[in-house]
């Protein structure tokens, strides 16, 4: 490696990138807010997709747990607040265009509010009916004081 002071923005491996800009670009979207993909660290399953804005990722960062913001309650949604089932922050990734936030996740118990381990529990068929593809992890009436969609 070049020692040259000048060069110690370079980053080690791959490309520099300039210090403000580097992360999720939530300027590209119109209303600050940025999809975010849950996939479990191990399996590489996805687990649910949602929405962060500036504020929730840097929480997101600065507490190592998923903090996205939901757009039906208009306000930060620290996941597992409420049933416990809290994302621990393993590593997290943004796509070409960083308009795209994917969180490496240890999901603990179901990310899905309504008790399955992904959102994803249900098959479309090519008639477009539905078929539950697995059991639920957690009955969400133990976990959560009333029905609510997250
Ligand atoms: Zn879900």
């Amino acid at each position: 490696m070049d020692s040259n002071p000048e060069n110690e923005t370079d980053a080690a491996d791959g490309e520099s990138i300039e210090p403000a800009s580097q992360g999720p670009d939530f300027a590209k979207s119109s209303n600050g807010l940025l999809p975010a993909i849950a996939q479990d660290f191990r399996t590489g399953r996805v687990l649910m997709v949602a929405w962060m804005n500036e504020v929730a990722f840097a929480e997101t960062l600065a507490s190592g747990h998923a903090v996205y913001f939901s757009r039906s309650r208009g306000q930060l949604w620290r996941k597992g607040e409420t049933s416990g089932h809290q994302q621990v922050v393993q590593e997290i990734r943004v796509d070409c265009d960083r308009d795209t936030i994917l969180l490496l996740v240890e999901q603990q118990g179901a990310a899905c509010h309504e008790g399955y381990e992904s959102c994803f529990f249900r098959r479309v068929e090519p008639d477009r009916s539905l078929t539950v593809t697995e059991d639920r992890l957690v009955d969400p009436q133990t976990v959560y004081n009333q029905p609510k969609s997250e």
